[in-house]
């Protein structure tokens, strides 16, 4: 038996977003849909999510975008779609959050054992913003500060870091935000690059290369690509981006398998 299992989990759709807030297009006015989605890495070593979707509570959420452009169903729900594949909240290790913008962080707080794995530029950054009022979404922040949650920083110069046989961190870097996290699965169907959102969607690559909307810093950004488009090469990943529909479609759920 394969000592990993990699389920991609679908945790709702984003829909009449606009288009330019992920990748540049002429119409400013263009939308389209994409996904949310985290991954699951059942493991002999322990279980690790990869990511942990939105939430819409209107006593958390700022963000117009998620509250009204996200259909998510109570299946689509982090804990439900573990609890179709048999894993208790209890039963994740580790949480590797690729960054800490509210579509991926949503129910951290839902895995009591989980150690939160983050980037120490990303956390340390973001506390920073929280403190000088200068998010965009401070009451959700505010709620995960509040809580006595189990964090691990990983220090800039750190970039990679061995998880488990087959699982690596990898530290991305700024550009999207202050600091991304990604993830090397080796499987025996092939090697898989995680990129969450250093790369939304393969349409971002180009040529030409179109950047997003939504960027802390462009230069920075396109640095971060290009890193993760040579190391993609060199370890011969497929890259799995952000919020690619196309892909996303093509990629199989965990209702009907699994990657091994
Ligand atoms: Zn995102």
């Amino acid at each position: 038996m394969s000592k990993m299992r990699v389920y991609v989990m679908d945790n709702g759709i984003n829909i009449n977003s606009l288009k330019m807030d992920l990748i540049a297009c002429d119409n400013p006015n263009e939308t389209f849909d994409f996904p949310s989605w985290t991954v699951l890495i059942m493991h002999s070593e322990g279980n690790v999510l990869f990511d942990c979707a939105a939430h819409q509570d209107p006593e958390r959420q700022q963000l117009r975008e998620i509250m009204e452009n996200l259909k998510m169903k109570e299946e689509d729900k982090p804990v439900n779609r573990l609890a179709q594949i048999g894993i208790k909240p209890e039963g994740i290790d580790y949480i590797v959050l690729s960054h800490m913008h509210p579509d991926h962080y949503g129910f951290i707080d839902e895995f009591p054992r989980a150690e939160i794995i983050v980037s120490d530029d990303e956390f340390t950054y973001m506390v920073k913003d929280y403190a000088l009022r200068r998010h965009p979404f401070i009451k959700d922040f505010e709620y995960f500060i509040g809580l006595e949650l189990n964090w691990r920083l990983i220090p800039s110069h750190v970039k990679t870091e061995k998880l488990m046989d087959g699982v690596t961190i990898y530290n991305f870097g700024k550009g999207h935000s202050y600091g991304m996290l990604g993830l090397l699965l080796e499987l025996d169907c092939g090697n898989k690059l995680l990129v969450s959102d250093a790369i939304y969607s393969s349409e971002n690559i180009g040529p030409p290369v179109r950047e997003p909307g939504i960027c802390r810093n462009r230069k920075e950004w396109r640095e971060t690509m290009e890193y993760i488009l040579k190391l993609a090469k060199n370890l011969n990943a497929e890259i799995w981006y952000g919020h690619d529909n196309a892909q996303f479609k093509s990629l199989i759920k965990s209702t009907e398998g699994w990657y091994e």
